[in-house]
This record gives C-alpha cells, structure tokens and sequence, in this order.
C-alpha cells in the first residue's frame, strides 16, 4: 500500500503517519525528517540543505528526488510507505509518477486560523520527533523519554509563509492525484481525524484484495 499525505504545515500530517504506520505496519518517509537528521548529523546532504530548511524554503527538486529515490529503494519500502510532506509541488509529483504507483493520495483539509492556533503550541520530541500540542499534552517530556522542543520554524510570521508556500506550490498536486485522492477535515484532534481516514484505508486494503 503507497500512500500519499498532502495537507498544509501544522495540518497534523506528520502525526497521522505514524497513526497510519503503526496501524498498518508501513515505513513513515517524511522529507522534513530526513533532511533534519542529516542536518543533525552533520553529513553532506545535511551541509547542502540546511539553508533552504532554516529559511523555511523548498529544497532543490534534484536533490529531493534523489533522497526519496533512495530511501524507497531500501527494503522496508517494497510492501508500501507512506509519504508525508513529498511531493511537495508539481514538479516532484510529475518526476516521481514513473517510479511508483500510489493507491491513495490523502488530503488534509485545514484552515489558516486554526493552523495559526496549533503552531503556538507545537513542541517536538528531540530523540523520536513525535509532535505534540501544549493545549493536550502537558509535559516537557516525550513518551520516550526524550526532551521536547520548539522548532525553530514554529512561529506565525514563518507559518503564514509557509502556507502561502503550501497554496502556490502544493495545493495543485492535489490534481495530479484527483483519481485517488479523498479529502478529509483535519480540523479537530489528531485521534478524531484519523478515525474516518483509517476506515478508508481499510476499505481500499479490502477492495485490493
Ligand atoms: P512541515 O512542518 O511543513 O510538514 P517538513 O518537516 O515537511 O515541514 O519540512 C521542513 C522543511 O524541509 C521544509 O521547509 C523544506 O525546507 C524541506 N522539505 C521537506 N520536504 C520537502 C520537499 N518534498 N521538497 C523540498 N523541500 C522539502
């Protein structure tokens, strides 16, 4: 099962793939994590992209296809993943048809003001980079154990850029899945949002059968 997440910055997204993951035993490939460990750790890529990340800015088409490329050759990936936060514009939609096939594209619908909300009170985990929000989750401690921070990114000036970002660059690849995409409100908590969308992944595992 190949499943595509698309939905603005702070839509929940990332939380939803590990929902979805665990749920139904799928590698999480999320971008934005993959370009950060490797800003972490110091390597090349890491060297390379860290600009663009620090100025809330797309990464380089070239250089994001060959990361996805790569980690979806890997082993994990040959019973399906899902994707969170790639493709990330039409351009990354388009290169990428050829190498796989998605069954699902899941749209996150959210709005700007309740985005604006959640971003005040986002707070990630430093080891595993589960999200949290302040307004459900009362502790500087990740279920991990690991610290919990704010990123640098998380602020309203930077979040209403990277929307706008979201509408021009993203928000037309949700044509360029219109045959597999379902739209969903991600408008209330993480758990309520995902009931609906697990119910139709299961359907479209039944229909697979
Ligand atoms: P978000 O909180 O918006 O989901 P991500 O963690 O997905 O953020 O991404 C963080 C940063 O990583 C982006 O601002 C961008 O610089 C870079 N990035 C992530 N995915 C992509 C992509 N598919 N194409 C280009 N840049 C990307």
């Amino acid at each position: 099962m190949k499943l595509v997440l698309i939905g603005p910055p702070a839509s929940g997204k990332g939380t939803l793939a590990r929902f979805i993951c665990e749920d139904f035993n799928l590698p999480h490939i999320s971008t934005g994590e993959i370009f950060r460990e490797n800003i972490k750790k110091g390597t090349e890529l890491g060297k390379t992209v860290k600009p663009y990340l620090d100025k809330a800015e797309l990464v380089p088409d070239e250089i994001t296809m060959q990361v996805v490329k790569e980690r979806i050759s890997k082993d994990d990936c040959k019973d399906g993943y899902v994707l969170d936060g790639f493709p990330r514009n039409k351009t990354q939609a388009e290169l990428f048809e050829p190498m796989a096939k998605m069954d699902a594209a899941i749209h996150l619908n959210v709005d700007l003001k309740e985005i604006e909300g959640r971003i005040l009170g986002r707070k990630t985990c430093s080891v595993c980079e589960k999200i949290y929000n302040t307004r459900y989750y009362d502790s500087d401690t990740c279920e991990c154990g690991g610290k919990l921070y704010t990123r640098e990114d998380d602020d309203i000036e930077t979040i209403r850029r990277r929307f706008a970002q979201y509408e021009t660059e993203t928000v037309p690849i949700i044509s360029h899945y219109k045959n597999i995409l379902k739209t969903f409100s991600g408008g209330s908590t993480p758990q309520d949002t995902y009931e609906p969308i697990k119910v139709y992944i299961k359907e479209i595992l039944t229909l697979d059968k």
